[in-house]
């Protein structure tokens, strides 16, 4: 049986939806039939750079797209858990729960995670899934919960883990530097967390008349003045006791080690290009006595507990979705939009 996939042939951008085989499953797979896979930032810095670890393995062609749910169609006699006509939505890689980082909890960074890999991409009609520790991978999404809903757990659980690893105290004040769709998950989970008061930083005005929409505390833009003077003025001459970096570029990592107060922490979300450094004055670091913490992905954990707030309502993501597609020639649009800053996640709909 034969499927439509969209398919990263050349860089930059050379995305189209080409015919290929409906992957075939052993008995330790099973299939799932996509409903909704939403373009991630991730999959941009892809198509136009070739940054990603798949293509650095595999090379190109290659399927973009992994926040993903869908309906399971087959599966495996060997995969437990799972079975045909349960809304899922699944996790591009899953650990494997045995190697020595999955041991201490570093799931990120376990050994097998490339060969945990979805196949073909989120961005195709059908995708297989490697059963091993399904449920570690898989959500069931409860009746609530829309495909769409489904597959934006992914994004939730990486914000998630940024949180959880940045320890934000109760009532304390929390800047946020960048106010894309990350930005705003950031800023609903820092409230659950207990920060009294969020700052929204950017420099693009429409994102932070929406942050004010979407419930931060304060927004500051920071191509109208000098971003540390506006928040000391505002915190007392404290700074933020959490400051995460949300946007990915050399200055911005600088201005969150700056808004920190003495003491404080800065979480660094946003990723870099590669081959990036940072010029950070070494007293900063020593003096002002932060705490600094990195992230990038999830844990298993991180994924249920990103759906459990999806369907409680504690995070509202469908609010972040400002464009929907209902066919595969929408991906290279919704690149299209993205690289002109329009818009927040862009939704394929099958
Ligand atoms: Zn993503
Ligand atoms: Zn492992």
């Amino acid at each position: 049986m034969e499927m439509k996939a969209a398919t990263l042939t050349d860089i930059p951008k050379g995305i189209k939806v080409v015919e290929m085989p409906v992957p075939e499953i052993s008995e330790n797979d099973f299939l799932v039939k996509m409903h909704a896979c939403c373009l991630c930032y991730t999959d941009i810095k892809a198509c136009m750079h070739g940054k990603h670890f798949y293509i650095e393995l595999n090379g190109l062609p290659w399927v973009p797209g992994h926040e993903m749910a869908g309906e399971v169609v087959a599966v495996g006699e060997r995969v437990k858990d799972i079975n045909i006509g349960q809304r899922v939505a699944v996790a591009p890689f899953s650990p494997c729960g045995q190697c020595p980082p999955c041991k201490l909890g570093s799931f990120r960074f376990c050994f097998k995670a490339p060969d945990s890999f979805v196949k073909p991409g989120g961005f195709a009609e059908y995708f297989k899934v490697p059963g091993d520790g399904a449920l570690l991978r898989t959500l069931l999404l409860p009746d609530n919960v829309s495909y769409e809903e489904g597959a934006l757990a992914e994004p939730v659980a990486c914000c998630l883990h940024a949180i959880r690893k940045a320890v934000i105290p109760l009532g304390g004040d929390v800047a946020i530097i960048g106010a894309g769709p990350m930005g705003y998950i950031l800023m609903e989970l820092a409230k659950a967390d207990g920060a009294a008061r969020v700052f929204m930083i950017d420099i693009d005005e429409n994102r932070l008349e929406q942050a004010l929409a979407f419930g931060a505390d304060e927004v500051i833009n920071a191509a109208k003045g000098d971003a540390n003077r506006e928040l000391r003025l505002r915190t007392g001459f404290m700074g933020a006791d959490v400051v995460i970096e949300a946007v990915g570029t050399a200055e911005t990592y600088k201005m969150a080690l700056e808004l920190a107060r003495g003491g404080g922490s800065v979480s660094f979300f946003g990723g870099l290009p590669g081959g990036s450094t940072v010029e950070i004055p070494g007293e900063l670091l020593h003096y002002q006595e932060l705490t600094i913490t990195g992230t990038s992905s999830f844990s298993p954990d991180d994924y249920q507990k990103a759906l459990k707030l999806i369907s409680t309502g504690r995070v509202d993501v469908k609010r972040l979705i400002t464009h929907r597609f209902h066919s595969l020639d929408g991906v290279l649009e919704a690149i299209e939009l993205s690289l002109k800053k329009e818009g927040m996640k862009k939704m394929i709909l099958l």
